[in-house]
């Protein structure tokens, strides 16, 4: 075992920096796990706080995971009180990194996001308007001739009802990781690619590093963000997670003549979600994803998985554009020319898990963001951040606790395979 310093709570001393009248502070060493959005998200937050060394290690190349195959849309509008509050600082904080990312070629699409519902559905969200009412985030409330007004490249039937968040938009991933990853670079953090954690090095109970190809790597506190490679890597350290994931596919279409006139649209009613893409400041297009309801969950059990593996049926594409052609018709005009399959987890009750775990001291976890990594990745990386340096976090994370699910119920969970269609599903 390696041993480690150790001081109270999750900071312990290693390099010191020297201060004013000789006294010395505490510089911890953070290592975070997983070269995503959440995880570079985490190493950007801990650089800007300038309190410790960074190292984010990722298996395979930055961007290898889900993140880089996203749809990046993001809307503030969700379903539970610390979701809304966490999607507040996000999208403040998706404002603050299109001016920092700027020069590095990213820049967030501030388009605005229609959420749709039938009548049926409607009902239930409508019961969440006081609660964005209560915390002061502005939505509006569009019947289908308003949206057609509008937006003239979207004709919804004349019932759909869309609740617009006109501060969400989408984030075109190929821009925003790589940008994030330089600027990571450029502001002290060590990326170290082809470097797979195979466990968390423990003594005394308390986490103080990590196991690789390389050998121990000492940490003061490490903060795992691995998504779908969650449970079999906590697995590795006796811990449980309720955490299912499932195959996800969203698709390019063919170059436009202009701009689609739409904004990013979470179109429930329509078996999927629409928005537009940019493959450069001419080059307009479409990006359109659902899910695959009937196809049964992915079990992630080896370290060494990559989702390059993974396929959609080829009935996907036609069956997108059969569903969301009525909602914007324009896509007539096109074809899917590129596709992108990835993973999405869910927990048990369908929230983040976000926090630290007693039995584990040293450690802070982020995953299970459902369809909405992407969009919480700026909020969630300032969270773990937070938390990693022994802060108080800038939203009361209880909810998403990793210890808030019973031994018992976990296992329940885990021992079912679901299909998709069973999980909670949430969009974005
Ligand atoms: C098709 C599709 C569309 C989506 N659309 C949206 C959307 O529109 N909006 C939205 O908000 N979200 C969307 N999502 C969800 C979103 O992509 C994910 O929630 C988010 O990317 C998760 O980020 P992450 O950093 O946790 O995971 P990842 O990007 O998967 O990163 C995890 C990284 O950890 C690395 N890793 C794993 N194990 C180890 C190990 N042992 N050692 C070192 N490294 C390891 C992996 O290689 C990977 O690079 C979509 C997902 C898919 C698949």
């Amino acid at each position: 075992m390696i041993l480690c310093p150790r001081s109270s709570w999750l900071g312990t001393t290693h390099k010191t920096k020297p201060q004013e009248e000789g006294r010395t502070e505490i510089m911890p060493r953070y290592i975070v796990i997983g070269g995503g959005a959440i995880g570079l998200n985490t190493a950007y937050q801990l650089a800007r706080m300038r309190s410790g060394s960074v190292t984010l290690l990722e298996k395979g190349l930055v961007g290898d995971g889900s993140s880089s195959r996203a749809g990046g849309i993001i809307t503030g509008l969700l379903w539970s009180e610390t979701g809304v509050l966490a999607r507040t600082i996000s999208l403040r904080l998706y404002q603050e990194l299109s001016a920092d990312l700027e020069r590095y070629g990213y820049r967030f699409q501030d388009v605005g996001c229609l959420n749709l519902f039938d009548p049926e559905s409607w009902t239930e969200r409508e019961e969440l308007l006081p609660l964005y009412d209560r915390l002061g985030f502005g939505y509006e409330i569009l019947d289908a001739g308003q949206m057609r007004r509008r937006w003239p490249d979207l004709t919804p039937e004349s019932d759909v009802i869309g609740l617009h968040d006109a501060l969400g938009g989408y984030s075109e991933p190929h821009e925003f990781v790589p940008a994030l990853a330089r600027r990571c670079r450029d502001l002290g953090v060590e990326i170290r690619e082809n470097a797979r954690v195979d466990g968390l090095q423990i003594d005394s109970g308390r986490v103080v590093g990590v196991q690789t190809g390389m050998g121990v790597l000492e940490a003061d506190v490490v903060i795992s963000t691995v998504h779908a490679w969650t449970v079999a890597f906590m697995a590795r350290c006796g811990v449980r997670l309720p955490i299912k994931s499932f195959v996800h596919q969203r698709y390019v279409s063919s170059k436009l003549p202009e701009r689609a006139s739409i904004p990013a649209i979470n179109a429930n009613p329509y078996g999927g979600y629409i928005r537009p893409a940019r493959l450069g400041t001419t080059d307009f297009r479409i990006l359109a994803g659902g899910e695959t309801e009937d196809r049964e969950e992915e079990r992630v059990d080896d370290l060494a998985f990559r989702m390059t593996g993974l396929s959609a049926p080829e009935s996907v594409r036609g069956q997108l554009s059969t569903n969301l052609t009525p909602l914007v018709p324009r896509l007539a005009e096109t074809l899917w020319e590129t596709e992108q399959v990835g993973l999405i987890s869910f927990s048990l009750d369908g929230e983040p898990v976000l926090g630290t775990l007693s039995q584990l001291p040293g450690l802070v976890v982020g995953a299970a963001f459902h369809s909405g990594g992407f969009a919480y990745s700026p909020v969630a990386g300032l969270l773990l951040a937070e938390l990693a340096a022994g802060e108080s976090p800038s939203v009361d994370v209880s909810s998403f606790s990793p210890v808030r699910f019973s031994a018992q119920e976990t296992d329940a969970y885990l021992a079912t395979t679901v299909v998709q269609g069973e999980a909670l599903r949430r969009r974005h």
